[in-house]
Parts: C-alpha cells; structure tokens; sequence
C-alpha cells in the first residue's frame, strides 16, 4: 500500500496549519505548500504600488501578473521559506498587520482566486505535497488523498498569534489581534468564491487543547492509512 501523496489541510487562521503542516511534509519528505502566501503577496504587492484595495481590476491584473516564487529559506531568521515577489524577498513584509488587515477583501475576488488557483493546481498536481490554506480540499485539490481540517477557539487562535506578533519583537495587543481575526473569519467563510469550510470528506480536528505534536501524531496516523487513490 502506498501513502497518501497529496494532503490537504484547511482551517482558519492560527489553527495550527502552517506548523502542523510543515512538521507531517518533514516527516514524509514532501513539499510543504502554504497557499496563504499567495493571497498575502498580491495584497501586499497592492498596498506597494498605491493600487486601492477596492480597485476589483487592477487587484486581479496585478494577481495575474506577479510572479511569487516560494523557495526554501535563504537567511536563518526562523522562517519556514522565504518569499519573492517579483524578486524582492517580502517574507516577513507579508505577515505585517495592513496586509492581514487587507488579506479578506484581496482573497474574496474571483479572478484572484482563479489565477492563484491555478498556480496552486499545477503544484499539486505534482504529488508528494502537504499544500495548506482555506480552499484546498474543496477547491484547489478535490482530489486529495487525505483533508484535514484544523479547528479551534478564536480566543485561542487569537492567543496564539499575539505570542507569536511579540515574540517577533512587533507591537500588538490581545485585543486588537482578537478583532482582526474575528473580521478576517468573518470574510473568509461569506465570500461567494471557495468560502473557508471543512470538505464533507475532510477529519475535523479542533486543535484547543491539543499540543502540537499531539495533533502531527493523529495526521500521521491519518496519513498511513489513506491508501493513494
Ligand atoms: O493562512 P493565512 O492566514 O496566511 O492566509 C491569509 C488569507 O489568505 C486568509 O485570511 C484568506 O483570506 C486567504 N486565503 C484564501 N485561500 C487560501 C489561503 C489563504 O482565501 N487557500
């Protein structure tokens, strides 16, 4: 029997898919594929070149037009890849909070999600990949071998990003980064396009009071005993 090849995990943010996912694509030796990146870079791109957020058409020209390069990390800063948008390292640019304030609106377009889309298929398609975001298993890799979908309490999704904003030496409190995540699930879970939800095929696990490595355990488990379809 052969392992499942191409996983999908989904959850809204903090949730634990970037760190559960990176551990299970180290364990198994497969990409590890943050789709979110995608989403934060052409917001990001956007709020460089002056371009209002509001602005459906220049917003989706521009997603069709960036190239985002997602690499493994070229400096030791504790990052998990390093990110080029058009050449320009922005890795730490993207997690800063005007992009998480206009990340929502940006990913709600339908021609961004479609060029994104795109690009994250052709990835996917390649197997051997743990790709992570709000849309996979239902939209980007309906096919997957294995979907999981983390879950947790926004009190403890909001706790968790303020501990790691402060541990970056950045300036935050509980309260703001509480409110910012509430509004961001709020737009998630709405939009017309690929809203954020669990495949009725995904495992929902709801990681409140589960340590990490609890919740890599029953992945893994997870993923020895999805027979490659
Ligand atoms: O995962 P992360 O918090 O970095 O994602 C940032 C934003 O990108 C999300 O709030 C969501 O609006 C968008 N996103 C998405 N679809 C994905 C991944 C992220 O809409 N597959």
């Amino acid at each position: 029997m052969t392992v499942a090849s191409r996983i999908a995990i989904d959850g809204p943010a903090a949730s634990g898919k970037s760190t559960i996912g990176k551990m299970v694509a180290e364990c198994l030796g497969y990409l590890y594929f943050d789709t979110g990146v995608m989403y934060r870079a052409v917001t990001w791109a956007s709020l460089e070149r002056g371009i209002p957020i509001s602005d459906e058409v220049a917003v989706t020209r521009l997603a069709q037009e960036l190239h985002i390069d997602v690499t493994r990390p070229t400096v030791a800063d504790r990052r998990q890849y390093t990110v080029l948008v058009d050449g320009v390292d922005v890795t730490w640019e993207i997690r800063r909070p005007e992009v998480d304030a206009a990340v929502s609106p940006v990913s709600a377009y339908p021609g961004v999600r479609a060029a994104l889309t795109a690009q994250q298929r052709r990835i996917g398609a390649a197997g051997r990949v743990v790709m992570v975001g709000r849309d996979i298993g239902t939209v980007v890799m309906p096919d997957a071998d294995l979907k999981v979908y983390l879950d947790a309490a926004v009190a403890e999704r909001a706790r968790r990003r303020y501990c790691e904003i402060i541990a970056r030496g950045e300036p935050a409190t509980y309260e703001d980064v509480l409110r910012g995540m509430e509004e961001r699930d709020a737009i998630d879970s709405s939009r017309a396009t690929a809203p954020l939800c669990a495949a009725p095929d995904a495992v929902v696990l709801d990681t409140t009071r589960l340590s990490i490595e609890g919740v890599v355990q029953v992945v893994m488990r997870l993923v020895n005993q999805a027979q490659e379809k």
